[in-house]
């Protein structure tokens, strides 16, 4: 089947044109700079010259409607008619405790994406605008949802419950949800497939390492733990996010600052992690460049991002009581080798071993000796591609039952 898949963040779109019977990218675009005086809009189609366009796009449909006819326009042996979309797949990170799977998006379903508005400010309102643009554009094919925080669902209490009054929890459903779902579930699932494993009695952990970043504690195939909590902000130290810290510095920053509550939210979101660290760059890359320069704030940045990784795994060696793999995906988990050698250098209590050969050789998935106790894997991750698969069959269902 042909599915569309759409990511909407606050200013960006990137989709994706998937045929899910060969598991092929047919066709990949991103605009940037919704809103702005000029946005940016670029697609490839497989095979094919990649074209971009410089447009004045004022919100989300306009985007959508700039995409719609760039889509049927390219020059492409894939798609020649919209009508041959089947289905859309749309990604919403935060769907609160209601979701625990995908769904087909009825009005009751952006009802409920709208109601974690509150606890997801940044992220689900532009989901949701995607969501009702597309539909406009596409109305005659199924639109499925596809959570970020799904996969998180099987974490039990213990670990989703924070310590702080229960009837916080609920009244407004605060407690450790989790973020990455779809990747930290793809590259578990490929681990599976590539080491021949049963998903039935192993431990994994999945290192995300990205922009943004969480490590998740998979048993017997599901999430029993992860890193990012109520919101993405919690866990690791990310490119411009704090992860964890004393909640107490919030409250002695607003007094001797003078911070207001948008400015704390900003300087924990947008101007901490890597780049608050460093006072350079929020980028992995550019801080390994420096760093190699002789920089030393960007040498501590890498340090302290390192640190906290290794720490999680710890943790997650611990909850698990044992692990048998550890995986790396995302843009630095997949292309730095300088940064897993750094996470998990000193790791002989728990038994891994890494091959440096290996590990510096690009595209090798096992980057850990064969006496290792722990198999350690690097896997580009797809979140689109699960999207897709997903869409596709709940589109399949609801066509076999249209009055669903
Ligand atoms: P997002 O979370 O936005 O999807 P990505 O998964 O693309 O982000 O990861 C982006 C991060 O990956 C950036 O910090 C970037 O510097 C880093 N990265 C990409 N390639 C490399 C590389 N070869 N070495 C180190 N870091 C890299």
């Amino acid at each position: 089947m042909k599915i569309f898949v759409i990511n909407c963040g606050s200013s960006s779109i990137k989709y994706q044109l998937i045929d899910t019977e060969n598991r092929e990218t047919l066709c990949k675009g991103l605009v940037e700079r919704i809103g702005a005086v000029t946005s940016i809009v670029k697609q490839e189609f497989k095979g094919e010259k990649p074209i971009k366009k410089t447009i004045a796009l004022d919100n989300h449909a306009a985007a959508l409607k700039t995409i719609m006819e760039l889509l049927i326009a390219a020059d492409n042996d894939y798609l020649h008619s919209l009508d041959e979309i089947e289905a859309v797949g749309h990604r919403v990170v935060h769907g609160g405790e209601t979701f625990k799977d995908s769904v087909l998006i009825d009005e009751d379903v952006e009802e409920a994406i709208q109601a974690a508005f509150d606890i997801a400010p940044l992220h689900n309102p532009p989901n949701l605008q995607g969501i009702r643009a597309a539909k406009k554009h596409l109305p005659n094919v199924p639109h499925v949802a596809v959570f970020d925080t799904a996969f998180h669902h099987s974490i039990p209490q213990h670990a989703f419950l924070y310590g702080i009054p229960n009837r916080l929890y609920r009244r407004y459903k605060i407690r450790r949800y989790g973020f990455h779902g779809t990747s930290h579930y793809y590259v578990s699932r490929q681990y599976y497939k590539e080491s021949g494993k049963s998903k039935d009695g192993t431990k994994i952990i999945t290192c995300h390492l990205g922009n943004g970043g969480s490590i998740t504690a998979i048993k017997d195939g599901l999430s029993i733990d992860t890193s990012m909590g109520f919101t993405p902000l919690e866990g690791l130290v990310m490119g411009t996010r704090s992860g964890d810290i004393d909640p107490s510095i919030m409250f002695y920053l607003i007094e001797k600052e003078e911070l207001s509550l948008a400015n704390v939210h900003a300087l924990l979101n947008k101007h901490s992690g890597l780049l608050g660290l460093s006072g350079y760059a929020g980028d992995m890359r550019d801080l390994l460049e420096e760093a190699e320069n002789g920089d030393r704030r960007c040498q501590e940045a890498i340090d302290v991002f390192c640190y906290r990784a290794k720490k999680y795994i710890g943790a997650y060696i611990a909850a698990m009581n044992g692990v048998d793999a550890i995986i790396f995906t995302g843009g630095i988990g997949e292309n730095s080798s300088k940064i897993r050698e750094l996470i998990l250098k000193d790791m002989q209590y728990a038994g891994v071993k890494i091959d440096a050969d290996r590990n510096a050789t690009r595209g090798n998935t096992v980057i850990s000796t064969n006496d290792s106790n722990v198999e350690v894997m690097v896997i580009p991750t797809n979140e689109e591609l699960v999207i897709a698969i997903d869409s596709a069959k709940i589109a399949l269902a609801s066509k076999q039952t249209p009055w669903a």
